[in-house]
Parts: structure tokens; sequence; C-alpha cells
């Protein structure tokens, strides 16, 4: 008999997950629809579950003056409306679902999804995002990039959950959202891209380029974006068809309902070659 557990407060819910096997829940809207049952009966869980949505200490946006702290309860809309949250991620988060699944969906969920195309996954791993990881024993801090490792696959372990995602307050001149999708919103995307620079006197001093749904996980290079620091604006642009030829290396797509891999690398390139044109 699977068992539904609504824990009292956050350290109930640890306890419950050191104690036995749970799969835990935030706001439902991917798992639901992964556990959906024929027409009328609910869903089919095949393991005990554990509801963090109510969980009010995990539902906070707290700034100062270096960093960004969202708990992990905290719905997509609140965030879309919040003062403190980064523009660049409530753009992504405008175009992600409908009111009525942002009232339940958490960026929580997304990241544990580790969905390809989930997509504030771009905008995450771009403003250097640090994933709270907590448990009876320990509480890691890890950089999202070190949580997901593959297509529905995260280091996060059985008795961990997601408490707080921690973004450093960004200072960029100027940043760029695309979402390629069927169509505006409530759409899976087939490619997504954010971009963000620092311009200070003509020279670059912070070069970044995320891209979602083109390969196993978020692509980010720090690597390249080092070696793109320093130059100047027009510099830069010169450098475009090298930088397409770097970022191509990266590119694999997968062909899929949605979309097919020559469409995908195209628009990939496109929207780096428009973001660093813009520049
Ligand atoms: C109609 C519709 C439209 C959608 N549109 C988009 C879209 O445009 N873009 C997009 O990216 N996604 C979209 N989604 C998918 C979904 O809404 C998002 O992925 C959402 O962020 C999931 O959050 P959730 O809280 O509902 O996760 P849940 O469904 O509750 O959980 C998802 C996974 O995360 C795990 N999890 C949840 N919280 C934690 C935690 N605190 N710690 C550890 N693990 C945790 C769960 O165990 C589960 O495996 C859409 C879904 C629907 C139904």
């Amino acid at each position: 008999m699977v068992k539904h557990v609504i824990p009292k407060n956050l350290q109930d819910a640890l306890n419950h997950l050191y104690q036995g096997d749970y799969h835990v829940i935030a706001g439902g809207t991917d798992l639901m629809i992964q556990k959906r049952n024929s027409a009328d009966l609910p869903p089919l869980f095949h393991s005990n579950m554990l509801y963090l949505i109510n969980l009010e200490e995990l539902k906070y946006v707290m700034k100062d003056e270096a960093q960004i702290k969202i708990g992990s309860m905290t719905s997509l809309e609140t965030l879309l409306h919040h003062k403190d949250v980064p523009e660049l991620l409530k753009e992504v988060i405008k175009e992600m679902a409908s009111p009525g699944i942002r009232n339940m969906a958490t960026l929580a969920g997304n990241i544990a999804n580790a969905s390809p195309a989930g997509d504030s996954l771009v905008p995450l791993y771009l403003l250097d995002a640090i994933v709270v990881l907590a448990s009876t024993n320990q509480t890691r801090y890890l950089p999202i990039e070190k949580v997901i490792i593959g297509p529905r696959k995260t280091v996060i372990q059985a008795n961990e959950l997601i408490k707080e995602i921690i973004i450093p307050i960004p200072h960029f001149t100027q940043t760029s959202w695309v979402k390629v999708g069927g169509r505006f919103a409530d759409a899976i995307s087939k490619v997504s891209f954010a971009g963000a620079v620092t311009v200070s006197e003509g020279i670059i001093t912070d070069f970044r380029i995320a891209l979602g749904a083109v390969y196993m996980t978020v692509i980010r290079n720090r690597a390249f974006e080092k070696s793109y620091k320093d130059l100047s604006v027009e510099e830069l642009k010169n450098q475009l068809p090298q930088i397409l030829t770097r970022y191509q290396e990266l590119i694999k797509p997968i062909d899929d309902q949605r979309s097919n891999k020559n469409y995908r690398n195209q628009v990939a390139s496109n929207l780096i070659t428009d973001f660093i044109q813009k520049i």
C-alpha cells in the first residue's frame, strides 16, 4: 500500500526521507503527467509520496547585496511578480506553461525533473545558480551543472530534497532570452537560448551563453566564454565564425516529435549570431 504523507515542516520532511523510501512531489505539474492513469482515475503512484508544496518555510525570496535566495516551494507565478527576481529569469518564467500551472509549479521541480528542455534551467545555468540540497545529516551547495548529470538524471540522493536555489546578483549590461517552441507559451522548447554580456567602455568583461534542448543537458562552456573576455565588441563580432564552429561542436541535438537535428543545429547558430550581432 502506497503511503501519502504531508509533512508538518521541513524537519519532518527530512526525517521521513531519512527513515523511509519516499518520492517527493512539489507542484506535481510534471509528476502528475508522468504518473497519469486511465481517464477518470487518479494518478498511479507506485512509491510512497511526500508532499512538499504546503511547507511555508520553503516559500520565500530573500535578497542581500550579493545574492538572491529562493525557497524551493515558491511558485513560478510568485517569482514572476517578485521585485527581487532577476529580470532574465522572469522573462523565462513568463513563457513557461500558463498561469494556472505556474501557480503550482516550482523551480525545484524543473531542476529535479532534469529535462534537456526544462526552460528555467537555461537562465539558472547562465546565472551560476547554486542548488542547496538538504538531508538530516548535511546541507550540500552545488552549482546547477553538478546537480543535473543527464536527461532525467541528477545527483540528488534518496534522503535529500532541494531546499533553496541561490542566484548571485547579476550585473550584465545586456541579456537575451529566446524560446523556440510550437507556440508562444505552454509549449515545450525545441531550442532555447540565453545570453548575457557586460561591456565596460567598449570592452567585454563578462560573456555568457547557455543553450537548452540541443544536448543531454543545458550547454554552457566557461572556457569558451573566458576566451572572449577582454576583447572589444568589434573584436568579438569578428570572431563570430569561430564562435559558431566551437559551439557547433558542443551541440548534439536529437530528432524527436517536436523537431529534428538539422533544424535545431541551424536555429542554435542563428540565435548565437543574433545575440552577438546585437551587442
Ligand atoms: C501544461 C504544462 C505546460 C508546461 N510548460 C512548461 C514549459 O513551458 N517549460 C518547462 O520547462 N516546463 C513546463 N512544464 C513542466 C513543469 O510545469 C515544470 O517542469 C515545473 O517546473 C515542475 O515543477 P513542479 O513543482 O510541478 O514539479 P513536480 O511535478 O512536483 O516534480 C517534478 C520532479 O521534481 C522532483 N522534485 C520536486 N521538488 C523537489 C525538491 N524540492 N527536491 C527534490 N526533488 C524535487 C519530483 O520528485 C519529480 O521527480 C509544463 C507542464 C504542464 C503540465
